[in-house]
Formats: structure tokens, sequence, C-alpha cells
């Protein structure tokens, strides 16, 4: 668990210890009367928030447990302190805390909610999945909209590959959501949807895989990696015409996207004995955006494969301008190169434009916790986010009459 959904748990509970309607001054607990505001005025409760909110694990534990000693051990501090020992990587300590909350006489409802909800984030933390998905599910018995359990339930499913329980949770999720965040969740169920259909497919269950990959283009018509599967289905099945046309519909829909179908439509283009297809489709493509090094670099090697060399090194040229760091654009302009005899004239344009270039491997970057990927990624390996993956430029290099202008 990363630090924000940490302080995440951790204001929402202050925030519920200061402003729930739950608090009362007075609590009967084990048959005596604690006043829990005795707790707030305790100094090293204070000195323990002050700990806490500079990340000072250590001593914020010893002086919240004094804390708790000296108010009659309430509730709400030692949830916090199974927490710290949980951030701290002692889970078997921080669950037996839970735990012994759990034993508590006459918990109520929400109190109740609470402790099982650290005790899954406990579980969940330890690696105990299954034990992580039972505290969860209670909690949303006792408290069914809450969103935290129901976003951590779903990332275990995820983990799982439990991909119809995950999507079944994001659809509880979506519902008790505001209306303005429609879009993103309608983005994740079909990720989600297009994840069952992988899982059909595994099992051969070619018909229900493109039912599902259709239901995943129905819930966002950008969901690139449902357009691929659909139309790897529909080749499968021979059905030629009805892939290309499922491969079309997301360069038509994701621009950005086109390239992952260009191997699959130029091969299907050719199998259907229309070669000048590709070509044209590169050169709407192309038109249309004046960045997109990647339908250049498909174009180019197009090109040289049928005989156009040269034409192809302008393309790679200029998509070398947009992306300097591209390997496979370098891989690709030494192979046009040779193939004109390492014309010296051209052999200098390649190094005026590489000159200032900064080269890198891994170009794909997580938006939302910046791990690096040398692939596109369509759910974050750290953060389980999905399609949070942008590729990352450096700054471009310039073309050889800029360089001599400026
Ligand atoms: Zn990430």
């Amino acid at each position: 668990m990363g630090p924000y959904l940490f302080l995440f748990v951790l204001l929402a509970l202050l925030i519920g210890l200061a402003a729930g309607k739950a608090w009362e001054r007075y609590k009967l607990q084990d048959g005596r009367w604690i006043d829990r505001r005795r707790a707030r005025e305790s100094p090293h409760y204070m000195l323990g928030l002050n700990f806490l909110v500079a990340s000072q694990i250590d001593p914020a534990i010893e002086e919240l447990s004094k804390a708790a000693e000296a108010a009659g051990d309430p509730l709400e501090i030692h949830l916090i302190l199974g927490n710290l020992y949980r951030e701290k990587g002692q889970v078997g300590r921080a669950i037996q805390e839970h735990q012994s909350l759990l034993q508590r006489p006459n918990l109520r409802k929400l109190e109740h909610a609470n402790v099982l909800l650290c005790l899954g984030l406990d579980y969940k933390h330890g690696g105990f999945v299954d034990r992580a998905i039972e505290a969860f599910t209670e909690v949303l018995r006792l408290d069914p909209d809450n969103r935290y359990a129901l976003s951590n339930l779903e990332k275990l499913y995820e983990e799982q590959h439990q991909w119809t329980e995950a999507y079944s949770t994001r659809q509880k999720l979506a519902a008790s959501d505001s209306p303005g965040a429609e879009a993103r969740h309608q983005e994740i169920l079909a990720f989600l949807e297009n994840e069952i259909g992988l899982a059909a497919l595994k099992r051969l269950a070619y018909a229900e895989a493109a039912r599902r990959f259709d239901a995943a283009i129905d819930l966002d018509a950008r969901n690139a990696p449902a357009y691929l599967n659909l139309g790897d289905v529909r080749l499968h099945e021979g059905d030629t015409a009805g892939a290309t046309a499922a491969w079309e519909r997301l360069v038509a829909q994701s621009p950005d996207r086109a390239y992952l179908a260009f191997s699959r439509l130029e091969s299907a283009y050719a199998e259907s004995g229309d070669r000048l297809r590709f070509a044209d489709l590169c050169r709407r493509l192309i038109a249309a955006s004046t960045q997109d090094w990647r339908v250049r670099l498909a174009l180019a090697r197009h090109l040289t494969a049928h005989g156009s060399p040269r034409e192809a090194l302008e393309l790679l040229f200029d998509a070398l301008a947009v992306n300097p760091h591209a390997l496979a654009l370098h891989q690709t302009i030494w192979q046009t190169l040779s193939n004109l005899a390492l014309e010296p004239a051209l052999v200098n344009r390649y190094v005026d434009l590489t000159r200032d270039a900064i080269f890198y491997l891994d170009p794909h970057i997580c938006v939302r916790c910046r791990y690096r990927s040398t692939e596109l990624l369509w759910q974050c390996p750290h953060c389980h986010e999905w399609n949070t993956f942008v590729e990352e430029r450096i700054a471009p290099a310039k073309d050889t009459e800029e360089t001599l202008s400026t």
C-alpha cells in the first residue's frame, strides 16, 4: 500500500474521530465510563499526531500508546496504532491489535466496519488474500457503500484474475459515485470486460469471447485491446473481412493507438489482395497528425519492403524529429540506409538529426505512479491502475535547417 492510501485511511479515521455522528464524549466500555475527549486533550495524543504528520512512525507509536493508556484505551487510537504497525511492516502485530478490538463488547456497526476494514488492509498487506477478501466483504455487509472496501476488494479480485467479481465490484463503485465520474468507471469496466473475454478465449470459447469484446467496446468505444482481440477472434474464425473491420474501427476511434493494429491490418490487406490499402490508410493518418511517428515508421517499412526506400527514409527522418529516442526508428533508418548503399548525403542528414538527441529505453510511463515500461501496458503492475501509460518524449531533435537558422 502506498503512502497516499495510508494517509487516506488515517485521515478518514481522524475525520471520523473528530466529526463522526457516532462520536459520544462518554462511552461505557468494559463496565466503566470512558471520557473520550480526554484522549484528544492528552499531550501524548497531539505529539503522536505531530510525529505522524512528519512520517516518524516509531515515536508516533510510542506517544499514541501512552495516549491510549491514559484515556482508557479508546478504540480509535488502537485502530491507528494497528495501522502504524502495518505501515512498519509488522503485519502480525497489526493483525493482533485489530483482532483484539473485535473482541470488545458492544461494538457499534460502524466501529465494527472500521475495525474490519483495517484488518482487511493488514491481511492484504501480509498477502493473506482470502482472508482480506473475507474482511472487506464483511465490511460491505455492515456498510454497503464503503468505497474504500469496494476499491480494495476490486484490486484483490484483479490480482486473483477473478475478473467477473472485479467487474461487479466496480459496478457498485460506479453506482454510488457522482455523475461526473461515469466515464472513468465505464473505461475501467471495459478493460475488465475485455479481460473476461480473454479468459473465455483461453477456454477456446470463441463465441463468448467475441461477445465480451463487443460488450467492452459498447462500454467504451476507445478500448483498444477489445478491438484487437475481437479482430483476432474473427480472423481465427476465417472471417478476414470481420477482422479487418474491427481493427479499422480501432484506427477510427483511437488514432493514437492505431499503430497496435498496423501489422495485423497490413497482412490482412495483403491476404485479400489489396496491397495499396495499407499505404492509403497510413497516408490518411499521416495527413491527420504531424506527431504520429509510428504510422510514419509503419509506412516506411511497408514502402522499403515494396521497393521505395528513398520515400521511406524521408518518412523516417520526419518521425525521428518527433521522437528521437525511439530505438525502432534508428534500426529501421540504418536498414534503409544500407538499402541505399549508405549514400553519404543521407547518412550525414541522419547524423545531424540525432546529434542532440538523448536516447533511452523505457519510453512508457505511468502517469499515476511514474512506473516505467518498455512496452505499452493496459494495467500498471506497480499501482494497478487501468490505462495510465503515456509515451514520454524528451526534446525532439531539430531539423538541420532549423539548427542552422538558430
Ligand atoms: Zn502506476
